[in-house]
């Protein structure tokens, strides 16, 4: 039996879009760096090409990182510390690697969007709360009103779930003032 202290810890970091959650993420890896763990950063393959990457922010920061399919494709190499950004990418298929993850006693950090702009929960979020030491949550500014913003709204003409998207196709409104879309009905211009 190996009782060694492990780093396997869980932290989920959730809210809208533009509420800052990568900038929050690139800040756990900065501080896994400055203890010396081995970190890795990653994020979902999309529209670039599998293989080296970058992590970037609204505001232009940016860290190398991994672009990856499947989060299983970490498994391959040990690290103390991974980092995963736009978990919803991922998927139910995200848990379990994650898990597998955390039984090694790797320290994990996922970020994303918890709620789609069809107001339901987003998966993997419903399997990794539960599992998580700890949860950020963390809000914008509401686009109508000004209050703390938890959704995020489609407002450009997609129905897709998943969206490459960004300023112009989405914003974030608080509960009171988001119009969730509908499905099979796209959004008129
Ligand atoms: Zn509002």
């Amino acid at each position: 039996m190996n009782h060694a202290t492990t780093n396997s810890h869980l932290e989920v970091i959730c809210g809208p879009m533009f509420a800052g959650k990568t900038t929050e993420l690139m800040s756990r890896v900065a501080q896994a760096h400055a203890a010396g763990l081995r970190v890795l950063a990653v994020k979902p393959t999309r529209d670039t090409r599998y293989g080296h990457s970058e992590l970037v922010t609204h505001t232009g920061l940016r860290i190398p990182a991994l672009a990856v399919d499947r989060i299983a494709d970490t498994l391959e190499h040990v690290h103390d510390f991974v980092a995963i950004d736009e978990i919803h990418f991922f998927a139910d298929e995200a848990v379990a690697p994650i898990q597998a993850l955390l039984a090694r006693g790797t320290r994990v950090v996922v970020a994303g969007c918890d709620i789609d702009h069809f107001g339901e929960v987003f998966a993997p979020f419903d399997s990794l709360i539960p599992m998580a030491g700890t949860v950020t949550r963390i809000a914008g500014t509401c686009a109508r009103c000004g209050a703390p913003s938890t959704h995020s709204e489609r407002i450009s003409a997609v129905t897709d779930r998943i969206i490459v998207g960004g300023i112009g196709d989405f914003h974030a409104t608080c509960a009171a003032c988001f119009r969730p879309s509908v499905r099979g009905i796209p959004l008129t211009p």
